[in-house]
């Protein structure tokens, strides 16, 4: 329970320093750790402002130095962090007794990494209804690596790389379509690089479980919001949040939905 916990505050932490990135990929400053400060009067937070969460409420979600509203966005994001990076812990089977190989650590270091990569996408995308380039080009990298590393440590043969590869291109040649027929206005071009990097997170099926997930949660969500009245029929909606929080449910449950469609059409 102790790891759950120190893996709980880890999470808050980098959910913080994800936080100050997603807001200088927009400003175009570099992603260097320089001190955090205030987006309205600038005024640097003290090591105190920096814990996560603990900081938002000592400070009732005001700055300390302008009084300015902090956005709710901070909070939400370190919290959403922790509990990402304890579900990927908890869904590669890691637990404080247990004995691991230095493959699953880094399995676990990876998914950690890659999962930092699509928050801060998710962020941008949700605010900004754009997905930057630099996110999923250095995610596409870092996923290639790792495939090319598994090969190296005999996890993976070339017959289990050939599908992960085909569940990116056909993913990305799928929403291409998208894209393409309905001139931008169901998709955007981001999604299109996007779902290329989740084919190589997910592989096959995954891929097909994550991208049910996002279509039937962005329906859902877009008939609710249609309802309540916020939202018209041809209002943009940026589809990469759902994207990445199908790619989180089917990295945890892909494998358990695959077995229990399997188990059905068999019968
Ligand atoms: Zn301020």
């Amino acid at each position: 329970m102790i790891d759950f916990i120190f893996v709980f505050v880890l999470g808050l932490f980098i959910g913080s320093f994800l936080n100050c990135v997603s807001c200088r990929v927009f400003l175009e400053e570099d992603f260097v750790i320089k001190n955090s400060y205030c987006p309205n009067c600038k005024h640097r937070l003290s090591a105190l402002e920096l814990i996560p969460v603990f900081s938002f409420l000592l400070l009732g979600g005001r700055c300390s130095h302008c009084k300015n509203k902090i956005s709710w966005q901070y909070p939400l994001v370190e919290i959403a962090t922790g509990l990402v990076f304890v579900a990927i812990y908890w869904s590669l089977g890691f637990n404080l007794l247990g004995t691991f190989t230095s493959y699953q650590v880094w399995s676990l270091i990876y998914y950690w990494t890659i999962f930092s990569f699509l928050i801060i996408a998710f962020i941008y995308d949700a605010r900004h209804y754009i997905i930057p380039d630099r996110i999923t080009f250095f995610g596409t990298i870092i996923s290639l690596g790792w495939i090319a590393f598994s090969f190296y440590s005999n996890i993976l043969s070339m017959e289990n790389i050939l599908p992960i590869i085909y569940s990116g291109v056909f993913a990305s040649l799928f929403f291409f379509c998208l894209w393409f027929f309905s001139r931008g206005k169901a998709m955007g071009f981001g999604d299109v690089k996007l779902v290329f990097l989740l084919g190589l997170i997910l592989g096959f099926p995954n891929i097909i479980v994550a991208l049910f997930f996002a279509f039937t949660l962005g329906a859902f969500i877009g008939i609710l919001l249609i309802a309540k009245g916020e939202k018209k029929m041809k209002s943009q909606v940026p589809f990469g949040p759902y994207l990445i929080a199908g790619t989180l449910f089917a990295l945890i449950y892909g494998s358990d939905i695959v077995n229990w469609y399997w188990s059905f059409s068999l019968k």
